[in-house]
């Protein structure tokens, strides 16, 4: 079968499985999925998540046909009963499924690299929808396919993520690329730290709002979460020097609004910015948290090859640790509270001096929800960094749960970090 001469336009997508219908479970196919058609400039404008009903799949894949020109199913291509798909989609098409030998035996011998033979159930996943191209599965049983009916494209991928991303980028780089005439989205994300999305958007959408009158345009997204804001552009273009070119001019003129809060252009996290500018300059760092209770030591620690810069993360979460490991005078909590600005300085100093490293973190505060008090609030946090040439110290109000005072906690933490490392030290 050809392949359709023009791209489809709209796609809906169908995530087939019972179990995502419970709380246990979450569809992530279809992010994956979206992502990938959006890239070709393919809108998604619908996604189904149904249970493993061949009834009320076929009704569904019927109407999903009359709404769209492309549909994408993952999962429901086991060799089980509860695996509905090819037959959901067989009477929703009304073709008839047919076995394919060749994919049989290949299950066959699959099985018999292990020493097994093949379970008598697993031959039902040879059967292909007829008029469809089977797309093959390196990575298990089940092969995908690719069915064509009336400038409609139909394409049944398998559910366990590892097989179906593979099958959908092979095919989709085979089938529908060659339409796009070159034409592909580029994307550039800005992560910002250490503002709020009110304050960024203030600032940030006199400039995005004038790239639509661009040629290409930019259309700009911002999401954001407590202590992380992120900018997404986009932009249509048909080389790659062209996509870059413009996202470059982009990237620049809203750098130049927002300031050095942001923190990264090319995706990297928080946690590899701080650590690719600790390698550069060759310094190692030691953290010493209370409320976080290590985040930030793992954080830094998500990142392979850390153990280049991180030397050591103590957690002291009583006042005894703190006096005991990092040597925090008990007349200073005494005086000032565990929640201080003193206490603050003297753990990373602690940290510091016992772990002989260029800087460190101080983190002390209150993530609630209980323990706030009328001068120290719930999501009162103070944050110190110590380097080599100087120290700082602030004082944060963070709002949310304890989870969320922990991540602002840990990424005002990394952000200090990056601003002393980052600059004259
Ligand atoms: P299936 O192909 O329906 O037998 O699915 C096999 C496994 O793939 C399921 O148990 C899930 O763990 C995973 N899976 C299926 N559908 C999805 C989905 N939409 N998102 C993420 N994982 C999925
Ligand atoms: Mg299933």
């Amino acid at each position: 079968m050809s392949a359709p001469s023009i791209l489809p336009r709209r796609a809906i997508i169908i995530a087939v499985g019972s179990e995502l219908l419970t709380p246990f479970r979450t569809d992530t196919n279809s992010l994956f999925v979206t992502s990938r058609l959006n890239d070709l400039g393919i809108e998604v404008t619908a996604k189904v998540i149904v249970g493993d009903r061949r009834e009320e799949l076929a009704a569904v894949v019927g109407e999903a046909m009359r709404r769209a020109d492309l549909l994408v199913l993952t999962g429901g291509l086991g060799p089980t009963d509860d695996d509905v798909t090819r037959l959901a989609v067989s009477d929703a098409l009304e073709l008839p499924l047919l076995e394919d030998p060749s994919i049989v035996e290949r299950i066959r011998q699959r099985f018999a690299k292990r020493g097994m033979a093949m379970p008598a159930v697993n031959r039902v996943q040879g059967q292909v929808l007829s008029g469809a191209s089977v797309l093959p599965n390196p990575n298990g049983t089940a092969p995908g396919q690719w069915v064509e009916q009336e400038g409609r494209i139909v394409v049944l991928l398998p559910g366990p993520p590892r097989e179906m991303r593979p099958m959908l980028d092979a095919a989709l780089a085979e089938r529908l690329e060659p339409h796009a005439a070159g034409a592909r989205l580029y994307r550039r994300v800005l992560k910002i730290a250490g503002r709020t999305e009110s304050d960024v958007e203030q600032v940030a959408q006199p400039v995005y709002s004038r790239w639509i009158d661009w040629a290409p345009p930019v259309s700009t997204s911002i999401l954001a979460a407590p202590g992380q804001i992120e900018l997404h552009f986009s932009v249509r273009a048909t080389t790659e020097e062209e996509g870059r070119a413009v996202l470059d001019r982009a990237t620049s003129e809203m750098t130049a609004v927002v300031g050095p809060d942001v923190y990264s252009t090319d995706g990297r996290s928080l946690e590899r910015v701080v650590g690719d500018l600790l390698r550069g300059r060759g310094w190692r760092i030691a953290t010493a948290e209370s409320c976080t209770g290590g985040l930030v030591a793992s954080r830094l620690t998500d990142i392979a090859g850390s153990s280049d810069y991180v030397e050591r993360g103590v957690v002291c979460y009583s006042n005894r640790a703190k006096t005991e490991w990092l040597g925090v005078p008990e007349e200073l909590i005494r005086e000032h509270g565990a929640v201080s600005e003193a206490v603050g300085l003297a753990m990373a100093a602690g940290v510091r001096e016992r772990a002989n490293v260029e800087v460190a973190v101080g983190i002390t505060g209150v993530a609630g929800p209980g323990g706030g008090t009328e001068q120290k609030p719930v999501g009162t946090v103070v944050v110190a960094v110590v380097g080599l040439s100087g120290a700082q110290v602030r004082r944060f109000l963070f709002s949310g749960g304890r989870e969320q005072v922990k991540f602002q906690a840990s990424q005002a933490a990394l952000n200090m970090v990056r601003a002393m490392v980052g600059g004259s030290g």
